[in-house]
């Protein structure tokens, strides 16, 4: 079982990394061993049994949150749960209606459908999403211009699971046809700290329960940013240090990756004195900041704006983001206002 679990999961056309079989090893295979996410377990765990009970498939689920919170780890929890196949593509994958007409009818009974990034599929696509998610079937049209016909053909009963950073950018009818939605939360830093301790056993890494502490409060609330760290961690405390990861190693290694006590990196650091220095602290938009930073608009809104307004340096405001007083102090600079108080 575990193994089948595994291959599928190599099967997929998942990004090829160095360390992919590293990655794999890290991914909890089962919902007991998924750590934090206490309400979407709960709910998820009471969907599955009762679909299980009725020998059904799960209803469509969507998942979405920032990079790295274990969507893709979950999806593949619930195939697992739910003892079927588990099949993975993402949204600019499926170039074309045929792509997903192929994928579709490749699937067994009850099947695990994952996409990832679902808000970037074409609406062409889409459009064959809809009758597939809500009967089993498929339009297809054969020929072009006058002569052409639509045939419907009957697909396995299946359960999507999208995923996406941007909920808001999915189109309603899209929206509409999943029965669960689930939003994934940053999580605390005791959670990471359970997420960097089990990967340490799995990879038989020395570290004590401080050094786990230390990588888990500085990961941005992010199980991908602190399986990362616990790696590059590991390399130091071989090199500078005993093999054992403490406190002082885990340290050491985050100051040389620029990483500083709160988790924000250069970038972090970067948006938010481009904005105190350029724009006097906002309110400036996405756009600006983006063209003056050299960052993407996207990659700024995923990933580094959910942390940064997570622990209190940004907000936003209908006329662009601004950067709070907190961001000030952590920055070591004075807000404008109050510069002109103290004198
Ligand atoms: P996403 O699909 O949201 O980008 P992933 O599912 O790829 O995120 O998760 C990234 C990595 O973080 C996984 O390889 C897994 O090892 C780890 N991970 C994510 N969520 C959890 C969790 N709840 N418990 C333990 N490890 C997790």
């Amino acid at each position: 079982m575990e193994t089948d679990f595994e291959s599928r999961f190599v099967d997929a056309e998942y990004s090829a990394s160095d360390d992919n079989d590293i990655e794999l090893s890290l991914r909890p295979k089962i919902l007991s061993d998924y750590i934090g996410q206490d309400k979407v377990k709960e709910n998820l765990s009471v969907y599955i049994e009762a679909a299980r009970q009725r020998n059904e498939p799960l209803d469509h689920v969507l998942l979405y949150g920032p990079p790295g919170l274990g969507k893709t780890t979950l999806a593949g929890i619930i195939a697992n749960e739910m003892g079927v196949n588990f099949r993975v593509t993402s949204g600019p994958a499926i170039e074309k209606p045929g792509d997903l007409a192929a994928l579709l009818t490749n699937l067994s009974e009850g099947d695990v459908l994952f996409i990832d990034e679902i808000h970037r599929l074409s609406r062409a696509v889409e459009e064959v999403l809809y009758p597939a998610m809500e009967d089993n079937e498929l339009d297809i049209i054969i020929g072009k211009g006058p002569s052409a016909r639509s045939i419907r053909l009957d697909l396995n009963k299946f359960t999507l699971v999208g995923a996406t950073t941007r909920a808001g950018q999915l189109s309603a009818p899209l929206r509409d046809r999943f029965g669960v939605i689930f939003r994934l939360e940053l999580y605390t830093a005791e959670q990471l700290s359970e997420i960097v301790t089990r990967s340490a056993n799995i990879l038989g890494i020395d570290i004590e329960p401080e050094g786990a502490m230390e990588i888990a409060s500085r990961s941005r609330g992010t199980p991908r940013i602190a399986n990362r760290f616990l790696k590059r961690a590991r390399d130091f405390a071989q090199v500078v240090g005993d093999g054992s990861i403490t406190k002082e190693v885990a340290s050491i290694a985050l100051a040389k990756m620029e990483v500083d006590n709160l988790g924000l990196d250069s970038i972090d650091r970067l948006i938010l004195t481009t904005m105190i220095r350029n724009y006097n602290g906002g309110p400036v938009g996405l756009e600006t900041i983006a063209a003056a930073t050299g960052e993407e608009a996207i990659t700024i809104e995923d990933v580094y704006e959910p942390y940064l307004m997570q622990i209190g340096f940004l907000s936003r405001t209908p006329r662009g983001r601004c950067v709070t007083p907190a961001g000030y102090a952590h920055l070591g600079m004075v807000m404008p206002g109050q510069q002109k108080l103290d004198v």
